[in-house]
């Protein structure tokens, strides 16, 4: 008697910690993984606050679809919900899907031999096909992204077309807090190699894509990669297959023989959603001079991050100073905002803090035309050219 006793004590203790681990493990990683450092901030003036209301903001790269916590969920950890888009006045926000980083990810070097999210996914309990499907991740992250704009009845709206993109902003021009969501693509891992898969995204709603994440595919070498090598044969195939459909080409976390194969064919614009410049931070990861000189030269868009590793400090002077360096040197059409926010990274303010960058853009001497192209109007310009078909 006493053995059973023993042994039913034994599973529920057993059933009790698989629960635990289920409810709590996603939300503390989560929350330790996406944090905000609590550093001081200055206090907002009234006349950046103003400027701000006024402003059309776009922001290039999140990834809040990779993690359990809801859009629809004011959460108290973590970078973006759709309450705390709504305070930092965004109106169009980019979600990326992450679907491999490699254990132990670093800027200088990695294999792809190992993978994070596999684990994590099991661990959110998300269906089973994700586990072992690099593709079936992203078109589930297209899912959420599909349910969450279901749930928000027109508060928050899918962006496809440039007229979808439209129709959002005159929606705004009443006075309405209406937010465009997009689908990017963080790596074309997902691919898993097939170039019929790319169609499979598109019709799930993506249209960005960078080529590669944390270590070199199939498409091409990523920065963080063992090998780096430039675009593939293949990769250049989707090149050509992503310009004709209106699938953005980013070109963040790429090799530099990528960036330049890259800019090299290019027959449209191309982004770098989400990093810094060398001349202001000297990660690997960060485009040098020669580089923004390339984008802008192909009419494309360079996304600031706000984390240490894009601008070397979390302050909005920082973000400010890396914007100031593209004006100076290639013109202020070619910046936008890339926070990276949920992206493993720490920053000073999460997204409903936005008009700290508002702020730091007019004390770096940025006149007002000059805040609105960085906020949101180039991307605006730049996205609705860019999401539709040649
Ligand atoms: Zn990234």
């Amino acid at each position: 008697m006493t053995k059973k006793r023993l042994l039913y004590g034994f599973i529920l203790f057993i059933i009790l910690l698989v629960i635990a681990y289920f409810t709590f493990i996603p939300k503390i990683f989560d929350s330790n993984t996406n944090k905000i450092d609590g550093k001081p901030l200055p206090t907002i003036t009234a006349e950046a606050q103003k400027l701000h209301d006024s402003l059309t903001i776009v922001d290039l790269h999140s990834d809040t679809l990779l993690w359990k916590r809801s859009l629809l969920d004011d959460a108290d950890y973590g970078h973006m919900d759709l309450g705390r888009l709504q305070d930092g006045n965004v109106a169009l926000q980019i979600f990326s899907s992450v679907t491999k980083t490699p254990s132990g990810q670093n800027y200088d070097s990695n294999s792809d031999e190992s993978d994070n999210i596999t684990l994590l996914a099991i661990s959110q309990l998300q269906p089973i096909h994700t586990w072992n499907s690099l593709l079936n991740r992203s078109l589930y992250h297209a899912e959420k992204m599909d349910d969450v704009v279901a749930k928000t009845k027109d508060a928050m709206v899918t962006i496809k077309s440039s007229r979808s993109i439209d129709r959002m902003l005159n929606a705004r021009s009443n006075g309405g807090k209406r937010i465009g969501a997009m689908l990017s693509i963080e790596g074309l891992q997902n691919l898993e190699g097939k170039r019929e898969n790319l169609d499979k995204l598109y019709d799930a709603g993506f249209r960005m894509a960078g080529l590669a994440h944390f270590f070199d595919n199939e498409v091409a070498g990523s920065m963080h990669g063992t090998k780096k090598y430039g675009l593939t044969d293949f990769g250049k195939e989707i090149v050509i297959a992503m310009e004709e459909k209106g699938m953005i080409v980013d070109i963040a976390h790429a090799s530099r023989a990528a960036v330049t194969d890259v800019l090299t064919m290019a027959r449209r614009p191309v982004v770098s959603s989400h990093g810094g410049v060398q001349a202001k931070c000297n990660a690997n990861r960060n485009l040098n001079d020669d580089e923004i000189l390339a984008i802008a030269a192909n009419g494309g868009l360079i996304g600031i991050g706000y984390w240490e590793g894009a601008v070397c400090d979390t302050s909005p002077a920082s973000i400010a100073a890396a914007m100031k360096h593209i004006r100076d040197i290639a013109g202020i059409d070619y910046i936008a905002l890339g926070s990276d926010y949920d992206g493993a990274i720490t920053a000073r303010f999460d997204t409903s803090g936005l008009v700290h960058i508002t702020q730091a853009l007019m004390e770096a001497g940025f006149t007002n035309a000059e805040i609105r192209a960085v906020m949101g109007g180039n991307a605006i310009r730049f996205l609705k050219a860019g999401i539709e078909p040649l």
